[in-house]
C-alpha cells in the first residue's frame, strides 16, 4: 500500500512561480513572527531547472516584495540589457528596423540570461528558508475527497516495466496529503487542464491558445561590446496571418540565446516549425548575431498566449493556479517570469491569511483572485487582453492593434475578439499527401533536428510504458489521409514518424513540450507522465 505523507502547502512544480509562493509564504511568516507551515515542493525533473525554459529577459517589477536588494544583486545573470532593437522581417532577405523600440518593449536595464540559473538560485532561498524540495518525483494525480475538496496529490511509480510489471527497482507512488495544493506546472500543464475541466475553472474564451517556442544556446567568438545586446523580431518565417517572432539574446560576451516561437493556430499541415527555427537563424538580420559560433544546447516548450481573456478561474476548493499555468504572459511583451513571481506572492499572501486564520476553505483562499488583479502584470495583460487575436487574421492587422491597445490602454475593442482552439485551425491537406520536409545543410549554428534533440539531454528509461498514447488508431488513420499526421512536422524532437501507413511513437526523444497536447487535429494523444527524473535536462536555458 502506498504510503501516505502529509504536509501544509504542497507545490507541484519547481517554476519560478511555485518558488516565488514558498519563499514569500514563509518570509511574510517569519517576519510576523509566526510558526512556519511546512512547505513542500514536488517536481518532476531530475534536478532543478531541468524543465525550464525561458529566454529571460526579466522585468524587475516582479522582485518587488520578494527578494531584498542583496539577492538581487547576487542573481546569476551575467548581462543586464545595454542596447535593444526591434526588426520586423519582411522575407528570407529584407527585414526593417522599426527606428524605435516600442514603449512596451523596452527593457534597457533589465537582466538578461539563464531562467534555468534563476531558478536554481530561487530554490535555494527556498531552501534556506525552510522548504523542503524533492526532485525527480512526477505528481500524476490530484487527491479529493468525498466533497470533491483537493487533500493532496499522488506521486508516480517509479520502476515500472513497459509491460507496467514492477522492476527490481521498483518504487511506488506516495499520497502527500496537504491543506492546499499550489499547481505551479507551467504552460500546459497536464494536472492543471484536468483540474480546469472538472471543476469548471474555464477562462472567458474557454481555451487557451499557444505558440511553440524553440530555443538555442549558441556560443560566439567573444565579443565584449555585444554582451547585454537584445533584438526582437517579427514576422519570417511566419506567414502573413500567422502570429510568429523571435529574440536574440546576447547573454554575455560569447552567448547568445536565441529562440523563434510559432503560434499553434497556423493552419497548414506541412509546417514545420523546427525547420521555421532554422530558416529564422538564416535571416541575415539574425545571422549576424551568431555568425562563427556553435550551437550547445536546445530546448522547446509551448508557450501560453491566449491572454487575459484566456486566464482560468485561479481558485479551487483546496488548490491555486499559478504562473504558466494560468496562462499569466503578456503575449505582446513574450514576458510572463515577472508575472509568475506576481501571481506567486499573490497566492503566498493569501496562504499567510489562511494559515493565521487557522482556514483553508475555498472562501479563505478566494481573495488570491483579487490580489492577483491588483498586481501590475494583470493590469498589463488587461492592456493587450484582445492583442493577440487579430494576428492571426492578417499581420497588419494585429499590429494595428497593438498600437491602438496601447494607447488606449486597452479600452478598444471593449468586446472580447473570438479565437478558435489550435488544434480546429488545421486546413486538411491539399493533395492527399504531405510534401517532402524541406531540406537545410546542417551548419554548427544550424543542426538537424536530432542532433538538437541529443543537446537537449532528454533521456527517458525505454523499458517503461511509453507515455504517449494514441487513444485511437482508427482516428489515427483519418488524420494520416485528411491532414498526413502533422504531428510528424509539428513535433520539435522527431517522436513521431509514419512507417506503412502507421504512427511510430520514439517517446524517449521527448522534450516535454506538450505541442501535441495541443495541435493534434483530434486532441487524439494522451500526454501521461513518464517516470520522475526523466525528460529534457536543460541546464543553461
Ligand atoms: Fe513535444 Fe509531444 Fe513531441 Fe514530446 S512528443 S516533444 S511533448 S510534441
Amino acid at each position: 500500500m502506498a504510503k501516505k505523507l502529509e504536509t501544509d502547502i504542497l507545490c507541484i512544480g519547481a517554476g519560478i512561480a511555485s518558488l516565488s509562493t514558498a519563499l514569500s509564504l514563509l518570509r511574510t511568516l517569519k517576519a510576523q513572527g509566526k510558526k512556519l507551515p511546512r512547505v513542500t515542493i514536488v517536481e518532476k525533473s531530475r534536478s532543478i531547472g531541468n524543465h525550464i525554459l525561458s529566454g529571460a529577459v526579466i522585468d524587475p517589477e516582479g522582485f518587488e516584495g520578494l527578494l531584498t536588494p542583496e539577492e538581487i544583486a547576487k542573481m546569476p545573470i551575467e548581462a543586464r540589457v545595454t542596447k535593444e532593437s526591434f526588426h520586423m522581417l519582411f522575407n528570407k532577405k529584407i527585414a526593417m528596423k522599426i527606428p524605435w523600440v516600442p514603449p512596451m518593449m523596452q527593457a534597457h536595464g533589465f537582466p538578461v540570461g539563464s531562467l534555468t540559473k534563476l531558478t536554481q538560485y530561487f530554490a535555494q532561498l527556498c531552501e534556506k528558508e525552510g522548504a523542503q524540495i524533492f526532485t525527480s518525483f512526477a505528481v500524476t494525480e490530484l487527491i479529493e475527497d468525498a466533497k470533491g475538496r483537493i487533500i493532496g496529490a499522488r506521486t508516480g511509480a517509479k520502476g515500472v516495466d513497459r509491460d507496467g510489471k514492477p522492476k527490481e527497482n521498483h518504487l511506488p507512488g506516495e499520497a502527500i496529503y496537504a491543506k492546499t495544493v499550489v499547481l505551479g506546472e507551467g504552460g500546459c500543464g497536464i494536472l492543471t487542464e484536468k483540474l480546469i475541466k472538472s471543476k469548471g475553472l474555464y477562462s472567458l474564451r474557454g481555451d487557451q491558445s499557444y505558440a511553440l517556442g524553440i530555443k538555442e544556446v549558441i556560443e560566439v567568438p567573444a565579443n565584449e561590446e555585444r554582451a547585454g545586446e537584445i533584438d526582437h523580431t517579427f514576422g519570417y518565417p511566419a506567414d502573413w496571418s500567422t502570429y510568429g517572432g523571435g529574440f536574440v539574446y546576447h547573454v554575455s560576451a560569447t552567448q547568445v540565446m536565441i529562440c523563434y516561437a510559432y503560434a499553434l493556430d497556423y493552419t497548414q499541415p506541412e509546417k514545420d516549425p523546427h525547420t521555421l527555427f532554422r530558416l529564422f537563424k538564416r535571416h541575415p538580420s539574425v545571422a549576424q548575431h551568431i555568425a562563427g559560433g556553435k550551437s550547445v544546447a536546445y530546448g522547446a516548450k509551448v508557450i501560453p498566449e491566449g491572454g487575459y481573456y484566456s486566464v482560468p478561474e485561479v481558485v479551487a476548493d483546496g488548490a491555486l493556479i499559478v504562473g504558466d499555468g494560468a496562462g499569466l504572459v503578456d503575449t505582446l511583451r513574450i514576458k510572463g517570469v515577472h508575472i509568475s513571481m506576481q501571481s506567486g506572492v499573490a497566492a503566498a499572501q493569501t496562504l499567510a491569511a489562511c494559515w493565521n486564520a487557522n482556514d483553508f476553505s475555498y472562501e479563505a483562499l478566494k481573495p488570491y483572485t483579487k490580489r492577483l488583479k491588483a498586481t501590475s502584470g494583470w493590469k498589463q495583460l488587461r492592456r493587450v487582453k484582445n492583442v493577440r487575436a487579430p494576428f492571426s487574421t492578417f499581420l497588419g492587422l494585429g499590429v494595428m492593434s497593438a498600437g491602438l491597445a496601447w494607447a488606449l490602454k486597452g479600452l478598444l475593442p471593449f468586446w472580447m475578439v473570438k479565437m478558435s482552439p489550435d488544434h480546429e485551425e488545421l486546413h486538411p491537406l491539399k493533395g492527399g499527401k504531405l510534401p517532402p520536409p524541406q531540406s537545410l545543410p546542417a551548419t554548427p549554428t544550424s543542426p538537424d533536428r536530432l542532433t538538437d534533440v541529443f543537446m537537449s539531454g532528454t533521456i527517458h528509461d525505454e523499458d517503461q510504458p511509453c507515455h504517449l498514447k494514441i487513444k485511437d488508431r482508427a482516428t489515427c488513420r483519418e488524420c494520416l489521409l485528411k491532414y498526413g499526421a502533422p504531428c510528424q512536422r509539428f513535433c520539435p524532437a522527431e517522436v513521431y514518424r509514419v512507417e506503412e501507413g502507421h504512427v511510430h511513437i520514439d517517446f524517449s526523444n521527448c522534450l516535454h513540450c506538450k505541442t501535441c497536447q495541443v495541435k493534434d487535429p483530434y486532441l487524439n494523444i494522451e500526454w501521461n507522465f513518464p517516470q520522475g527524473g526523466d525528460g529534457p535536462r536543460y541546464t543553461r536555458m
